[in-house]
C-alpha cells in the first residue's frame, strides 16, 4: 500500500493553501480532489471580496485568521501574479441606524480593523448616487480573482513538491497504526496510507469524517446549507467601492460587490435548503429592489438578472448565532494524525493563507509563534 507523510482531502482554496503550507515546511504532501479541477466547490462560488475582519467576534478564529489572511493575500497576490483589487468598502447606515453603525465601528476596532467614520455629505462626495445618514470606510477590504488565487496557491504548492490528483475521490477510511488508511476512487481505485489526513473537503467535510472508521461520530458536527443567490446589474455600475448596508438577522443584508472587470451584482441573500442546488431563482430578486433602494434610490426596475449561486457549509440552523470556524486535532477527536475543516464559510477565502497556518501549527508542522 502506498504510503504518505500528509494527505489533504480537496483542492479548494483552504486545501491548497494548506498543501502550499505543508510543503514549504518540507512535508510530503498529496492532495486529493475528487472533480476533475481544482477549486470548483465553495471556492469558485462567492463574492471574491478580500474581507478586513470587521464582523467576528474578537479574538475569534474567524477574527484572527481573517484580519491576518487579508494582509498575507494581498502580498501573495502581488507577489504570485494574482489579480486584486484594494478597492475599499462602504458600510452604510440610515438616521435610525447610527448607533448600529458606531457598534460595528467599535467590533472593528477590537478586532485592530480601523474605520473611518464618514457623513452624509463625506459620501457623497466619494459616491454621488449613494444614499445614506452615515458610512464607515474600510480600505483594506478588497476583490481577488480566486481561480487566479488557486492557480497560484497550486502552482507554488507543487514547486514546493506537493502533488495535486484530480477525479480522486476519498470513499472512505480507517484509523490505522501510525495514520490513517484511505480508500480512493475514481478510474484507478486504490487505498493509502497517511501519516497525517487534512479533511479540507468543503460541503463534504462532515461526510468524509463519517466514512473514517474509528473516529467518534459524536464529534462530527451537523451540517446546514445556506444557499446565497447573486443578481448581476444589467448596465454600469453604480459605485467604485463595496457598498454594504447594516447586517441583519446574521446575515450582510442585500449588499453590492464588484468583480474585477468592474462589473456589479447584489448578494448573496440566505436561503436555507435541504440539498445542494445551484439554480437562482428569478423571482428572488423581487425583494431586493426595496431593499437596495434604502441605500441606492436610483435601481432601476427590471435591472437585476440571476447571476449564480453559492452553498455555505453551516454549523448552524437558520436563526441560531453562526458558531467559529472548527478544527479538530487529535485533542477532540481522540485520532492522531488527523485534522478535520468544518464550516469553513466567509471569510474562508481571504482568511485561506492565514487558516493554513493556524492548521499547521495546531497540527504541530509550524511553531505555534507562526499563528
Ligand atoms: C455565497 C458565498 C459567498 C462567499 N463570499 C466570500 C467572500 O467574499 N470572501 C471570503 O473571504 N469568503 C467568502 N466565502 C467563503 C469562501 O468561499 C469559503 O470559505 C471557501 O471557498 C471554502 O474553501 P474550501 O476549500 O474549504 O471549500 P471548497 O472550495 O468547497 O473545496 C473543497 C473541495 O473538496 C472537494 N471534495 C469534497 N469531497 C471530497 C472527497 N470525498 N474527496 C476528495 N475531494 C473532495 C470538493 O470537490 C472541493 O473541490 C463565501 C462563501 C459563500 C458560499
Amino acid at each position: 500500500m502506498e504510503q504518505v507523510e500528509c494527505v489533504v482531502i480537496g483542492a479548494g482554496v483552504v486545501g491548497l493553501a494548506l498543501a502550499r503550507t505543508l510543503a514549504r515546511a518540507g512535508q510530503e504532501v498529496l492532495v486529493l480532489e475528487a472533480e476533475d479541477r481544482i477549486g470548483t466547490g465553495i471556492s469558485s462560488r462567492n463574492s471574491e471580496v478580500i474581507h478586513a475582519g470587521i464582523y467576528y467576534p474578537a479574538g475569534s478564529l474567524k477574527a484572527r485568521t481573517c484580519v491576518a489572511g487579508n494582509r498575507l493575500l494581498y502580498a501573495f497576490c502581488e507577489a504570485h501574479g494574482v489579480a486584486c483589487q484594494r478597492l475599499g468598502k462602504l458600510i452604510v447606515a440610515q438616521a435610525d441606524q447610527l448607533k448600529a453603525l458606531r457598534e460595528i465601528q467599535a467590533k472593528a476596532a477590537a478586532n485592530g480593523v480601523a474605520l473611518a467614520w464618514l457623513e452624509a455629505d463625506a459620501v457623497q462626495a466619494l459616491e454621488p448616487a449613494l444614499r445614506c445618514a452615515a458610512a464607515l470606510h474600510s480600505p483594506a477590504t478588497g476583490i481577488v480573482d480566486s481561480h487566479g488565487l488557486m492557480r497560484a496557491l497550486w502552482l507554488d504548492a507543487e514547486a514546493h513538491g506537493a502533488t495535486v490528483v484530480l477525479r480522486s475521490p476519498v470513499l472512505g477510511g480507517r484509523v490505522a497504526p501510525g495514520g490513517l488508511e484511505l480508500r480512493v476512487g475514481g478510474a484507478d481505485p486504490t487505498s493509502l496510507r497517511a501519516r497525517r489526513v487534512f479533511n479540507a473537503a468543503g460541503l463534504g467535510a462532515q461526510r468524509v469524517a463519517r466514512g473514517l472508521v474509528g473516529l467518534p461520530p459524536e464529534t462530527v458536527p451537523p451540517q446546514f446549507l445556506s444557499k446565497g443567490n447573486y443578481y448581476g446589474l444589467s448596465g454600469k455600475a453604480p459605485f467604485a467601492r463595496l457598498v454594504y448596508p447594516i447586517p441583519s438577522q446574521g446575515a450582510l443584508g442585500v449588499h453590492l460587490t464588484l468583480d474585477l472587470a468592474g462589473q456589479a451584482r447584489f448578494g448573496p441573500d440566505v436561503e436555507w435548503i435541504e440539498q445542494e442546488d445551484y439554480a437562482v431563482d428569478p423571482r428572488r430578486a423581487d425583494r431586493f429592489y426595496a431593499e437596495v433602494r434604502t441605500y441606492w434610490p436610483g435601481l432601476p426596475d427590471g435591472s437585476l438578472q440571476p447571476a449564480y449561486a453559492g452553498i455555505r457549509p453551516k454549523l448552524h440552523g437558520p436563526g441560531e448565532p453562526a458558531p467559529d470556524f472548527m478544527v479538530q486535532t487529535e485533542a477532540v477527536h481522540g485520532v492522531p494524525g488527523l485534522v478535520n475543516l468544518y464550516g469553513i464559510e466567509s471569510p474562508g477565502l481571504t482568511a485561506s493563507l492565514a487558516l493554513a497556518e493556524e492548521v499547521a501549527a495546531q497540527a504541530g508542522i509550524l511553531p505555534a509563534a507562526a499563528r
